[in-house]
């Protein structure tokens, strides 16, 4: 059955904003798309409900998609192979690509993205990408796990669509609602999300560059075996020959201090780009709730990137899951990415920071099988399981009230005897009752071959080490500062590890600023969004003015 292309009055599930948005961006589609979704026949089944009307609305929004609705017993499912409802294909006829349960939240936006790119009926893919998918002569079938509110799923899973539309003939990609099918997430042992399952033997854990992406998927090993087989570095080759692409500004970073130095370059006057070497928005994207950002009492953090992405798309060109290679600083600054070379008068570094690891036995062995680093993306795994919160600020407390709102039995542990985190959060884990362990330490984290256990405490007052069986841990002890490029421009850093700058975010190499929280201070979003703006104006101030050539 097909979908009627009539828009008589109904209730949207789309949003209004949403449908302008995507009215407005589908009016670049080339090709038809076809969406064929399989359901089980139960009208009351809501999963089956969210996919018809999806599929139904995206249809209305652009005459070049067309969706087609079937049950699993119709002749259709045996001829696709499809035996989970619900299903969704795109494309069958010419892709092997799949959505195996509603793409609700955040796998919405991979499927929005699929339609463009099976529309344009390109890959995306850099020509490295390219390059390395040549060398498959063997079928492919990757499966990404992903879960509604995990940020970095919709990355992984597109990496394997780019590789399905490249080479139809060899390689499918299929995302898999690891909430909507337990049992088989069980199956492939799905603690972390996104999860890819390549071979039912070989699996990775993570959102992954493109090119990383593609060498595994080639090789069925891990990326860096893979490299070193091939007697190569760990750092993929820039695209050869590509002419340099001119800005102003590059800027290094799409968490809320990149964003918005974009959106202060632009009105300046200066063409940017913002590149990210993951996804949009940094760690704003796995804060389940944001309370202090002015204007919002309380924000998803997933919402707040999607409005100020939005705002930022407006004047500057966004990018992610782009990986800086190398940038060299000379007459002009040029960043080398594996998708091609940005040259630029100024450089701003908005690189962020990265989550704190414990360092203690099992927690690198259990990481994906219990132990994680993202409240947002594994929470759902642990639905009425025991787990550990590791942290005493506010990160620890925000991702404690999630996991408890979600249906977790949740404890706090901390190492001192009070909180660092702000008081309105501290009351609030009073208020849900949450148990706290204090002066506690981990020392180590335990299980079997497949799973974590427990994990042994040490009370620093008294010394003692107890054991406390738990079926999760999640860490959230503060973050290291992303300075690596920094370092290897020869940017000073401060004693704490992150940069060192002065008023106008302006680091000791002229026309090389910073902001956000790579270089420490309070880091709020608040405090990022204002060093994004204050860099980018000196930026034009010192473009306008440069202040090193009046010191010469
Ligand atoms: P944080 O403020 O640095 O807190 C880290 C916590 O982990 C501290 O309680 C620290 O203990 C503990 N810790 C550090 N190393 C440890 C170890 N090896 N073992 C056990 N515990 C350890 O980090 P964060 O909570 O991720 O926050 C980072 C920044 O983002 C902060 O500026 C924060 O305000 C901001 N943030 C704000 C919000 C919000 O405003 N809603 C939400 C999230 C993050 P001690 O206290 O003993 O040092």
């Amino acid at each position: 059955m097909t979908a009627q292309k009539n828009k008589e009055s109904r209730e949207w599930l789309i949003p209004e904003e949403g449908q302008k948005h995507l009215k407005d961006i589908f009016k670049g589609l080339k090709g038809d798309v076809h969406l064929v979704a399989f359901t089980s026949g139960d009208q009351k089944n809501e999963f089956d409900t969210y996919i018809r009307r999806f599929a139904e609305e995206l249809a209305l929004l652009s005459p070049k998609i067309h969706a087609e609705f079937h049950t699993v017993k119709d002749e259709a499912a045996t001829k696709y192979d499809v035996k989970l409802t619900p299903t969704l294909l795109v494309n069958p006829e010419q892709y092997r690509i799949r959505f195996t349960g509603a793409p609700m939240g955040e796998e919405a936006r991979a499927l929005i993205e699929t339609v463009f790119l099976v529309s344009m009926g390109q890959s995306g893919l850099s020509a490295a990408s390219k390059q390395l998918l040549e060398e498959l002569k063997e079928p492919r079938n990757p499966r990404v796990f992903t879960s509604p509110s995990c940020p970095y799923c919709p990355g992984q899973f597109m990496n394997a669509v780019k590789c399905a539309i490249a080479k139809p003939d060899l390689v499918s990609a299929e995302c898999v609602d690891s909430d909507e099918f337990p049992d088989l997430s069980a199956k492939y042992k799905v603690g972390s999300v996104p999860h890819t399952q390549y071979t039912d033997s070989f699996s990775g854990v993570g959102m992954m560059p493109e090119e990383r992406f593609v060498l595994e998927l080639v090789a069925l090993k891990d990326a860096e075996q893979a490299l070193s087989d091939r007697g190569m570095e760990a750092k993929p080759s820039h695209e050869h020959g590509t002419e340099a692409k001119e800005y102003d500004v590059v800027i290094l970073g799409a968490g809320p201090a990149g964003l918005t130095a974009g959106i202060y370059a632009e009105r300046s006057g200066l063409k940017s780009i913002v590149i990210d070497k993951s996804i949009i928005g940094g760690q704003v994207a796995v804060t389940p709730n944001v309370e202090n950002y002015p204007g919002f009492k309380n924000v998803g953090g997933m919402n707040l990137v999607e409005v100020l992405t939005a705002h930022t798309r407006e004047y500057s060109n966004v990018r992610e899951n782009e990986t800086v290679d190398e940038v060299k600083i000379g007459k002009r600054i040029e960043v080398y990415t594996a998708k091609g070379v940005y040259s630029a008068k100024a450089l701003i570094l908005a690189t962020g920071a990265q989550w704190r690891s414990l360092g203690v036995p099992g927690e690198k062995q259990f990481f994906g099988n219990g132990v994680s680093y993202c409240a947002s993306c594994d929470g759902y795994a642990f639905k009425g399981k025991k787990v550990l919160m590791i942290g005493g600020g506010n990160s620890a407390l925000t991702d404690a009230l999630h996991l408890k709102n979600l249906g977790v039995q949740v404890t706090v542990v901390h190492r001192r005897d009070n909180f660092r985190a702000e008081q309105a959060l501290q009351d609030a884990l009073n208020r849900e009752k949450i148990p706290v362990i204090w002066d506690s330490t981990v020392e180590e984290i335990y299980g079997d071959a497949e799973r974590i256990k427990g994990v042994k405490l040490r009370n620093l007052k008294t010394g003692e080490d107890t054991l406390h069986e738990c079926d999760g841990v999640f860490v959230a002890i503060g973050h290291i500062a992303n300075t690596e490029l920094a370092s290897d421009i020869g940017v000073h850093l401060n004693e704490d590890g992150t940069i060192k700058v002065d008023r106008g975010m302006r680091t000791n190499i002229p026309r090389v600023y910073a902001a956000g929280d790579v270089t420490g201070g309070v880091r709020q979003i608040v405090t990022a969004v204002g060093e994004g703006a204050t860099a980018a104006l000196s930026a034009f101030e010192d473009i306008q003015n440069p202040y090193w050539k009046k010191r010469a």
